[in-house]
C-alpha cells in the first residue's frame, strides 16, 4: 500500500482554500497555504482565526487544544517554489478561470518533486481541460469540496482517463483521513454528483414559483413532506446565497435567464440574498 498523504499544499486562501487548508491541518496534516502576495496572506490569517472560532463552536472534536494544534501545523507563504517543494499533494483552489489555473499548474508541474499529486477543486472545469498543463496528467485529478468543509463534508473525486488508479486511491484515502465522505466518480461529469442533482432541482423550484404556480414556502413544504428531506429547495437557495444560482442561471438558455431575472428583481435587488443577509425567501434573525 502506498504511503499516506501527510504534506499538503493548498493554492489560494479564499473561501474554499482556507477551509480545505484548515480542515487538513485540523486532521493532522502539515499544511502550506499559498497565495499571491502578503496582503492576501494577511487576510488569510484572519480567515484561519475565524475558522478556529467556528470550529470551536461547531465541531465536536475541536477541544483540548485541537484548534491551537491545527494552527501550528499551518504555514502561509507567497513563495510558490517553497510552497510545493516537498508536497505529497497540491490542492488548487484559485479563481475559476481556466487560463489562470493552467498557468499555475504549469509552474507547479515544473517546481514540484516527481512524487507530488496535483488536484483541482474547480466546480465547473473538467480535469481533462486542465491535465496537460500539469506536465504529469497521470498524477492529476479533481478533488471537489463543498462550502463549509467542516460540516457539509463530501469530497467528490474525479479523475481523467490518464489518472493513475493508484493516485486516485491515495486521494480517496486522503479524503477519508481528513474527515470527508469520499464520493467516487467513475468518469468525468460536469457538475460532479452534487451539482448534477442540485442545479436542475433548484431550477425546477424556481420555475414553479416564478411561473406563479405555487408559493416558495408551499413548494418547500411539498418537498419536505413528500420525500422526508429536511429542507426544501428555497431553504437551500437561502443557505447557498442567491447570487451563485443567479450567476449560473444568467449564463444559461433563455428560460434560465428569465428565472435569473425573477431572482434578481424580486430578491437580489431588494437585498434578499439568503441567510447571510438576514433575508432571502425566508427571514432570519
Ligand atoms: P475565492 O475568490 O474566495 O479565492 C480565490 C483565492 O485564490 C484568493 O485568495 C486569491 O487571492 C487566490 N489567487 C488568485 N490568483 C492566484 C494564483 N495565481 N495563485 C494562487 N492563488 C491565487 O474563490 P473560492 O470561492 O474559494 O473558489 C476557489 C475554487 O474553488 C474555484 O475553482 C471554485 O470553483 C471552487 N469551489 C468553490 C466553492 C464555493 O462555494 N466558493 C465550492 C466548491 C468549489
Amino acid at each position: 500500500m502506498s504511503a499516506a498523504i501527510t504534506k499538503v499544499t493548498v493554492l489560494g486562501t479564499g473561501v474554499l482554500g482556507s477551509q480545505i487548508a484548515y480542515q487538513s491541518a485540523f486532521k493532522g496534516c502539515t499544511v502550506t497555504a499559498y497565495d499571491i502576495n502578503d496582503d492576501v496572506l494577511a487576510t488569510a490569517r484572519k480567515r484561519f482565526a475565524t475558522l478556529s472560532e467556528t470550529y470551536a463552536r461547531e465541531v465536536p472534536d475541536a477541544k483540548d487544544g485541537a484548534n491551537e494544534a491545527a494552527l501550528t501545523r499551518l504555514t502561509l507563504t507567497s513563495d510558490l517554489a517553497a510552497a510545493v517543494s516537498d508536497a505529497d499533494l497540491v490542492i488548487e483552489a484559485i479563481p475559476e478561470v481556466a487560463d489562470l489555473k493552467r498557468q499555475t499548474f504549469q509552474k507547479v508541474g515544473e517546481l514540484a518533486p516527481a512524487k507530488t499529486i496535483i488536484a483541482t477543486n474547480s466546480s465547473t472545469l473538467l480535469p481533462s481541460e486542465l491535465k496537460d498543463s500539469t506536465g504529469r496528467p497521470d498524477r492529476f485529478l479533481a478533488l471537489h469540496f463543498a462550502n463549509r468543509v467542516w460540516q457539509l463534508n463530501t469530497a467528490e473525486i474525479m479523475g481523467t482517463p490518464d489518472t493513475d488508479p493508484a493516485v486516485y486511491s491515495r486521494v480517496v484515502e486522503f479524503a477519508k483521513a481528513i474527515g470527508m465522505v469520499p464520493i467516487e466518480l467513475h468518469k468525468e461529469k460536469a457538475g460532479y454528483v452534487l451539482n448534477s442533482l442540485l442545479v436542475p432541482f433548484l431550477h425546477a423550484a424556481a420555475e414553479l414559483a416564478a411561473g406563479g404556480y405555487a408559493d416558495p414556502a408551499d413548494v418547500d413544504t411539498t418537498w419536505r413532506i413528500g420525500t422526508g428531506a429536511p429542507l426544501g429547495p428555497f431553504q437551500i437557495y437561502d443557505i447557498i446565497g442567491l447570487n451563485t444560482p443567479y450567476n449560473i442561471m444568467a449564463h444559461g438558455d433563455a428560460e434560465s435567464q428569465q428565472l435569473a431575472a425573477w431572482l434578481k428583481t424580486n430578491y437580489i435587488d431588494k437585498g434578499k440574498l439568503g441567510v447571510e443577509s438576514g433575508e432571502g425567501f425566508y427571514k432570519y434573525t
